[in-house]
């Protein structure tokens, strides 16, 4: 049987109660119809996870019980840092869905000049956006949420990226046609830039360059916005990271 996997924002121990309430009380009551006795996993982002029952669920609350805790870790070990043009709702959405499957440690959504959200519809999008982030973490077993960023302007952020701690920075665009860096060690820490619908302007495209970001192709096919993250994300998984590669 599925037993649902709970992130609470809070401090979990082994035999002391958590409650939650709100929205995710509601889904637990409501939409999956859970009951007292009823297992789930809980997480609070902090490592880990544990085993809890249900003791009683409200109108008001749900409170459990945590039983055992169990260290395992599904973090992976590449650190990723995608910055990602804001898209329309829908394509942010399975944007930042997938990218937290693929295990990104970070998201900073960046504002481009081909913005295709109206700005004034901006500010309210971060909280449903870090709800996303919440689901899919649930959903696909990480024990630690990718970090996101408030809504960053694109100079602000490539700029910050140059500056920061990264052994390799990538900017898909487009036909680009610019020879694969040579590396002297595989990449730790990676900054990935993805395009908004509209693609990367070109002063964007000669900024990011401009610090230490290498034009990068993703083939000879206009990959979607929200396709781009998923697929860099998985090759980068591949080369440099957890998925496993074939031996020729
Ligand atoms: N007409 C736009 C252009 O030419 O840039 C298409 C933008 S595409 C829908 C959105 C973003 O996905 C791009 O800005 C880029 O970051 C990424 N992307 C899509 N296909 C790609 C490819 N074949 N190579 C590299 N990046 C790609």
């Amino acid at each position: 049987m599925h037993v649902p996997r709970v992130f609470i924002d809070t401090a979990i121990a082994v035999q002391a109660t958590v409650k939650l309430d709100g929205a995710k009380h509601h889904h637990l009551r409501n939409v999956l119809r859970l009951k007292p006795a009823d297992a789930v996993i809980l997480f609070n982002g902090q490592g880990g996870e544990y085993a809890a029952q249900i003791d009683t669920i409200t109108k008001q609350e749900t409170c459990f019980t945590a039983l055992t805790f169990n260290p395992v870790d599904r973090e992976a070990p590449l650190y990723t840092c995608l910055l990602q043009g804001i898209l329309k709702r829908d394509a942010m959405i399975n944007a930042l869905q997938r990218a937290t499957e693929l295990g990104v440690s970070k998201i900073i959504p960046i504002q481009t000049q081909h913005l295709s959200e109206k700005r004034a519809q901006l500010a309210g999008r971060w909280n449903a956006w870090r709800a996303v982030i919440e689901q899919s973490s649930e959903q696909c077993g990480r024990t630690q949420l990718p970090e996101l960023a408030p809504l960053t302007a694109f100079a602000d952020a490539v700029s910050a990226a140059q500056n920061s701690a990264f052994d390799l920075r990538l900017l898909a665009h487009v036909g680009a046609s610019e020879a694969q860096p040579a590396l002297a060690t595989p990449p730790q820490r990676i900054a990935l830039a993805i395009g908004p619908e509209g693609g990367f302007s070109d002063p964007e495209v000669t900024f990011a360059r401009a610090n230490g970001f290498i034009p990068y192709t993703l083939g000879s096919r206009i990959l979607r916005a929200e396709t781009a993250p998923a697929a860099l994300l998985a090759h980068l998984q591949t080369r440099f990271g957890e998925f496993a590669e074939w031996q020729a």
